[in-house]
């Protein structure tokens, strides 16, 4: 039987992340899309792995990824959709799951202020979230470069990781946007 995978280095997820987020941080570590280290954690032999699920993610899976890279499954637990909004009908979640990301850039410029990596908030991707309550401007699901839909990969800049289309490859960076909505009281 193989010995389970131990990654050297493993970022620990941020309190409001969205769990695939915290994937895609640990793989961009590795120079890997999280699609191909969660191959690479898998049990050799098992068929290719869905991506990991926001909502309700595979308990095999969770255990996995607690286990490579030493953390408590219960914590990556408690970033799945369901366990944060138990209450909610799950329908009100699903809409933009796997749909274009949508983000807000200058969260991303604040986490590069801060010096620790960039993520995805969780709540982002709740089907009624259209602004960035801390900036008041619009969440993006465009990419500013090559204007198709947004999804998000993680690129290592600088010992951090740091948000690019996955398309072209650009940086994610609120200097694009001036959406700030008019009116709206800071
Ligand atoms: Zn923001
Ligand atoms: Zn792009």
């Amino acid at each position: 039987m193989r010995e389970a995978t131990r990654l050297p280095v493993a970022p620990r997820p941020f309190r409001d992340e969205l769990l695939s987020s915290w994937v895609a941080r640990v793989a961009c570590r590795y120079g890997l899309e999280a699609r191909d280290l969660t191959q690479c954690l898998a049990e050799r032999g098992s068929d290719k792995l869905p991506p990991f699920d926001d909502i309700t993610p595979n308990q095999d899976q969770i255990r996995q990824w607690a286990r490579a890279c030493r953390i408590d499954p219960m914590r990556l637990q408690r970033l799945s959709l369901a366990y944060r909004h138990s209450k909610r009908a799950q329908l009100w979640l699903l809409e933009r799951i796997g749909s274009p990301m949508p983000v807000c850039f200058s969260c991303f410029d604040d986490d590069c202020a801060a010096d620790r990596d960039s993520y995805i908030r969780a709540d982002w991707v709740l089907a009624e979230y259209f602004v960035c309550p801390v900036h008041r401007q619009m969440l993006r699901d465009r990419c500013p470069s090559c204007d198709g839909h947004l999804y998000v990969s993680y690129r290592m800049r600088d010992g951090r990781a740091r948000p690019v289309c996955r398309k072209c490859d650009d940086r994610l960076t609120g200097a694009y946007s001036g959406h700030t909505l008019p009116g709206i009281p800071k």
